[in-house]
């Protein structure tokens, strides 16, 4: 399968390749605190604890109020959305308006870069509107890091999902939400089930769950839908549904990314139900108490049945309520870190 081109990022992919950055990229401060967010790999563990922690503490029990604060009073937060989003953008417009801060949200195929603007410009107009973290989807690897490079030093950089490369905010939802049922990671076997080639989410639970130094990782799919090797080192490659499940702690389902692949290559849906769905009748190959995940957009009766995706072992709505948690967590941390460094 090959990537897809993409239309209208030829701007931004020129500045990439005519600007490159002279010092590394750290999304740290000089203190080691989180000034952007842009990938999993390389934090510390014990900082991705703290997020892990934070998000824990703004989480309220179903009926209660929500949690509120103010630790983005002040601020302006700019949703910046290239690719089509449900969760990822309404709880990061969540997460920063329930901390006090405004919220602009620019869907960018209908914003000026349609009309020739580049990402830059985009984003110098809306710095200069004073937005202080930009929230970025994006289907180019590459631009999250091009734009935390460019933008004024006070300014943060949020990654909600960049190409097939990384969703670093729903690798910590995960690991939250793993966390919070199995009270751990190290005992625990973790089988991401699907298209993981194409996915970002298995890159950054990966990323994730490594860190926190979980059990065992497995891979299972089909052979076309596996990671070129090199990639998830150290998880087994299983090709066969059942096999895949046997003893797992957590399945987590993955949709299939026709977006990111060419039309020849789609699995036709109803053979890929009947040889890679998760069923209940599955299910049971799992340990009893095993839960079942999934990033969302479900697509019921393809990779997962509604009695699953609905079932008593399902996590996913959690997965969602986690994510505003994450989301606030991630945006008080840069918070902090700024007024660390004014200080
Ligand atoms: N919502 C997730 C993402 O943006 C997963 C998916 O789209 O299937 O990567």
């Amino acid at each position: 399968m090959v990537e897809r081109p993409r239309a209208g990022l030829s701007k931004v992919h020129m500045q990439i390749q005519t600007a490159p950055s002279t010092t590394p990229f750290s999304q740290l401060d000089a203190h080691g605190r989180l000034r952007h967010l842009v990938t999993l790999e390389g934090l510390e563990p014990d900082l991705i604890r703290e997020l892990l922690d934070r998000a824990q503490a703004y989480l309220r029990r179903p009926g209660q109020a929500s949690a509120h604060g103010n630790e983005l009073d002040g601020w302006t937060v700019a949703n910046l959305f290239s690719e089509p989003s449900t969760r990822t953008r309404s709880s990061f417009q969540l997460a920063a308006t329930r901390l006090g801060a405004d919220v602009v949200n620019l869907d960018l195929q209908l914003s000026s870069r349609t009309k020739g603007e580049t990402m830059l410009d985009t984003i110098y107009t809306l710095q200069a509107m004073q937005v202080d973290v930009f929230v970025i989807r994006d289907a180019q690897a590459g631009v999250l890091q091009f734009v935390a490079e460019h933008v004024e030093p006070h300014v943060s950089v949020a990654s909600a999902g960049e190409a097939h490369t990384s969703h670093p905010t729903q690798g910590l939802l995960d690991a939250l939400t793993i966390h919070q049922y199995k009270g751990g990671f190290r005992d625990l076997v973790v089988s991401i089930v699907g298209d993981i080639k194409h996915s970002r989410v298995a890159r950054s639970d990966f990323t994730v769950l490594s860190a926190l130094g979980v059990g065992e990782v497995r891979l299972v799919g089909p052979k076309e839908l596996m990671p070129p090797a090199g990639e998830f080192p150290g998880a087994k490659r299983i090709h066969s549904l059942d096999e895949g499940l046997d003893h797992a702690d957590v399945v987590m389902m993955l949709r299939i990314q026709k977006e990111r692949m060419e039309d020849a290559h789609i699995p036709d849906d109803a053979h890929y139900c009947a040889e890679w769905g998760l069923t209940a009748q599955r299910l049971k190959r799992a340990r009893p108490e095993a839960i079942v995940m999934h990033p969302g957009p479900i697509n019921r009766g393809v990779e997962i049945a509604s009695e699953v995706a609905d079932g008593p072992q399902s996590a996913i709505r959690m997965q969602v309520t986690n994510g505003v948690a994450v989301r606030m967590a991630v945006l008080a941390s840069m918070a902090e870190a700024r007024r660390g460094r004014a200080a």
